[in-house]
């Protein structure tokens, strides 16, 4: 039966909690444990896929086609364990499963209450897969005192009383500020949190310490009195330059060590941190630079986009190269000229994407790569817009454009070369969805198979002819124009087994251009870097040379 280990954050948000959670499992690996990571978010939406990007970053999308947070992310990066729906929960699917039994009388007449009947269904989540791992990391989203996160920090109090003793600990992060007038690191702050979490009775078995640098002795120590935990359990995660090296940077502040000696695990197995060691030499001793321009809506906020930053940087260490990201805002050139903004890069890569706003500049971002020869990446609205120029400017299809962007009744503006799809195949069943569906959940979502075409760029990148891949979109490049486009250059190299749905395009005279209907970025980890996302920054690399 798997151990727990319960995350929780304090002070203020943002801390890394995530990334800790993450590379603690890590870390948990390389000692020969297998590890699952759950994400418990006290927010009232059933999932974060009707969230703004603006707000609450990227959606990341598992084989199983839940929408989760981007921790989930973050979580796979670091342990190559691919995350399940059953891995993310919200306050929202919470009460909405609770009111739903309540509904269907399963609750015999009783009064609904937070405790026990919000705080079971809690507890029924975090068991599902138990016997599965040896460790099952569950991290709190929010902070202690957050009023909605109450009910699952109850949960996890009660459910560390259900099992055995010495099955579950509890792990805090917290910040040190560092005031400069005075030249102190500050404990207050951590110890008002601990205190917090003490008086909803849990006391954490150890502090994880956000500062800048290292904690001095003297307040390792005034920390483990004043909070109650062993001074060896205060752990310092400092700022690292990069978020690989955090494995290795929690290894040597001793986080994997305090965890075992807190579950009484001696003696504890040695741990095998090459494929970090590898990590953190790749990216931390590039041999060059590429600069990749990646031309998006929600470039305001990096999160938006945050698998595709890092498959990039995965990218990059594959090749040894540091991919310096320039954001780029497709609306700026909507209606003006976009060579002053793309010119000089070594690649163009335009992501995925909802609604109309800044569509044309990510046509003519696309026009651009293709008549200049730069390499291009489209992913999913970035294949379509890729797909839109084609029809527009070499295909003949002057009025191309999407049904997304179509929704004036009676005033139909484009030629649907990407069009809302209605049904489709997934495994060996029909998928259904009528107009009128709910907005949430209603895509192409998750792990589809794709057949390329043996001799292909994609295949020869790929070295196979069958993938799968995670999608995350309603609308499609409509295969009724594949013979009209391919007649222009652009060649359908990925389609759906069953030939209906395109799932790749490429040019075929252009060095390197590209467009994926589904996310490829969901999939690379440093360790094991995408291969589109690879040879993408191969091709930038070879450009690079060039220029
Ligand atoms: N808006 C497009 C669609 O729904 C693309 C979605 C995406 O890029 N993820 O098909």
């Amino acid at each position: 039966m798997a151990r727990y280990i319960f995350i929780t954050g304090g002070v203020v948000s943002s801390l890394g909690k995530g990334l800790a959670s993450a590379a603690l499992g890590a870390l948990l690996q390389a000692r020969g444990y297998s590890v699952r990571l759950r994400k418990l978010d006290p927010y009232l939406n059933v999932d974060p896929g009707t969230m703004s990007p603006f707000e609450h970053g990227e959606v990341f999308v598992t084989d199983d086609g839940a929408e989760t947070d981007l921790d989930l992310g973050h979580y796979e990066r670091f342990t190559g364990v691919a995350a399940r729906t059953t891995d993310s929960v919200s306050s929202g699917r919470i009460y909405s499963t609770v009111l739903e039994k309540e509904r269907r009388g399963d609750y015999l007449g009783k009064t609904i209450q937070v405790i026990p009947h919000v705080t079971n269904e809690i507890k029924d989540f975090l068991r599902i897969g138990e016997d599965e791992v040896d460790f099952m990391l569950c991290e709190i989203g929010g902070t202690v005192g957050d009023i909605e996160g109450l009910p699952f920090f109850e949960a996890i109090r009660q459910f560390s009383q259900d099992k055995p003793r010495g099955q579950c600990i509890f792990m805090h992060l917290t910040l040190l500020p560092y005031v400069k007038a005075s030249g102190e690191l500050k404990t207050k702050p951590t110890q008002h949190s601990v205190k917090e979490l003490r008086s909803i009775g849990i006391a954490p078995d150890i502090l994880v310490c956000r500062s800048e640098g290292d904690i001095p002795e003297k307040e390792r120590e005034k920390l483990a009195l004043f909070c109650n935990v062993r001074p060896d359990s205060v752990i310092a995660a400092k700022d690292l330059k990069s978020i690989y090296e955090a494995p290795l940077a929690y290894h040597r502040e001793g986080l994997d060590q305090a965890v075992l000696d807190a579950f009484g695990i001696a003696p504890a197995p040695k741990p095998d941190l090459s494929r970090w060691d590898d990590v953190a030499d790749r990216i931390y001793n590039p041999e060059g630079e590429v600069n990749i321009a990646i031309v998006g809506k929600y470039t305001q906020l990096e999160d938006a986009y945050k698998s595709i930053a890092e498959a990039l940087t995965h990218g990059g260490m594959a090749n040894r190269v540091k991919v310096n990201i320039k954001w780029v805002d497709a609306e700026v050139f909507d209606e003006s000229d976009a060579t002053t903004h793309l010119q000089g890069f070594h690649a163009i890569l335009v992501p995925g994407g909802f609604g109309e706003r800044g569509t044309e500049g990510k046509i003519k971002a696309a026009q651009f790569a293709r008549e200049h020869k730069v390499p291009y990446l489209g992913i999913c609205l970035g294949m379509q817009m890729a797909v839109i120029e084609a029809a527009r400017n070499v295909a003949g299809l002057e009025t191309a454009g999407s049904e997304e962007f179509d929704h004036e009744a009676g005033k139909k503006r484009f030629e649907p070369v990407v069009y809302h799809l209605k049904e489709w195949v997934q495994g060996n069943q029909t998928v259904e969805r009528s107009v009128g569906d709910d907005k949430g959940g209603t895509m192409r979502l998750g792990a589809y198979s794709a057949t390329l075409e043996p001799g292909s760029r994609v295949a020869q990148v790929y070295g196979t002819c069958d993938i799968e891949e995670r999608h995350r979109h309603r609308y499609e490049v409509a295969v009724k124009y594949r013979e009209q486009l391919e007649q222009a250059g652009l060649k359908f190299t990925g389609m759906s087994p069953d030939g209906r749905l395109p799932e790749i395009v490429e040019w075929v005279d252009h060095p390197w251009f590209i467009g994926v209907q589904f996310h490829p970025e969901l999939k690379s980890k440093p360790f094991d870097p995408h291969p589109l996302f690879k040879d993408f920054v191969r091709a930038a690399k070879e450009e690079s040379r060039l220029v």
